[in-house]
């Protein structure tokens, strides 16, 4: 079983989704745990107790708009003095399905910040310190959208494939610091494909009314079209992957993106 004792993890993005449940995976291996989410997140209170119950030692909630870099800084800054950020998961991400015709400028800055930049800035912020400790795990958690794409998606398949090298970047760049003991530092990706969370309710809205507003039908079609398991993931399957990433075991696992997605991205 992995143990995090002794380890802190910054998770975005956590007040719920798949967020919450790698901060739950996490928190049940004994990690110290740095819940996120927008500043005064309503959802925080119950979150944090969901951690706590999952045993986490400690948990905390860190209020930050990721769209703002000087808050993330701030963020990290708070983070590093809690007892530092041995584990970075970026998870926090928007998605908004439009044309490239139709995709405004608002739309393109929102999603490559929450989505891109927003890593760019956790970990330059977060790798150095990892390096000193010779322990250190990156999840991002991109998407099947960073490896493939489809329509009415262009920003958000651009800051995901933006993420997917972003990631194998910082791997070969930290690749040779610290040591099998000491666990290494490793920087991943896992992309999901469809994962039932409320960022592709809008999508399963506007399936389900093709079917006379029936959600079922709704999911059934889209994992048709594109997911040959034909089963959605549960976001706790995303948890139980990032939490095997963080494991010394897997100090050689790194650079790599880690479809969960019954197939889409074999075809
Ligand atoms: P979700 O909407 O439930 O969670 C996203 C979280 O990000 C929310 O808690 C939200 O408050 C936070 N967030 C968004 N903008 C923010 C900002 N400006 N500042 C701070 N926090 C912000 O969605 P989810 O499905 O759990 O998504 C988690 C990640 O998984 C995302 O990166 C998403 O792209 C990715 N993903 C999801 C699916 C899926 O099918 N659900 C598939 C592939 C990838």
């Amino acid at each position: 079983m992995t143990n995090l004792s002794g380890r802190t993890a910054l998770v975005t993005g956590s007040v719920q989704g798949i967020g919450l449940a790698v901060a739950k995976a996490l928190a049940g291996a004994g990690a110290r745990i740095a819940l996120h989410g927008l500043p005064g997140e309503a959802q925080a209170p119950a979150a944090l107790e969901a951690v706590r119950a999952a045993g986490a030692p400690e948990a905390r909630f860190f209020g930050a708009d990721l769209t703002d870099p000087e808050a993330i800084a701030a963020m990290m800054a708070e983070a590093e003095g809690w007892g530092g950020v041995d584990i970075l998961i970026n998870n926090a991400g928007i998605q908004i399905t439009v044309s490239l015709e139709d995709a405004d400028r608002a739309t393109w800055d929102a999603i490559i910040a929450v989505n891109l930049s927003a890593a760019f800035h956790t970990m330059h912020a977060a790798l150095p310190a990892m390096a000193r400790r010779g322990y250190g795990r990156v999840v991002n958690i991109a998407s099947v959208h960073g490896l493939v794409a489809s329509v009415n998606k262009a920003p958000y398949v651009a800051a995901k494939h933006g993420l997917v090298g972003l990631s194998k970047v910082a791997a070969l760049e930290y690749a040779a610091q610290g040591s099998r003991e000491s666990g290494g530092i490793t920087v991943n990706c896992i992309a999901p494909g469809w994962t039932e969370t409320k960022l592709i309710e809008p999508q399963i809205e506007a399936r389900a009314a093709l079917h006379g507003g029936d959600r079922e039908k709704g999911i059934a079609d889209l994992l048709a079209e594109k997911q040959p398991s034909l089963r959605t993931s549960d976001p706790s399957e995303i948890g139980a992957l990032a939490l095997w990433l963080c494991d010394p075991v897997a100090h050689n696992v790194t650079g790599t993106t880690i479809p969960v997605d019954g197939g889409w991205t074999a075809q």
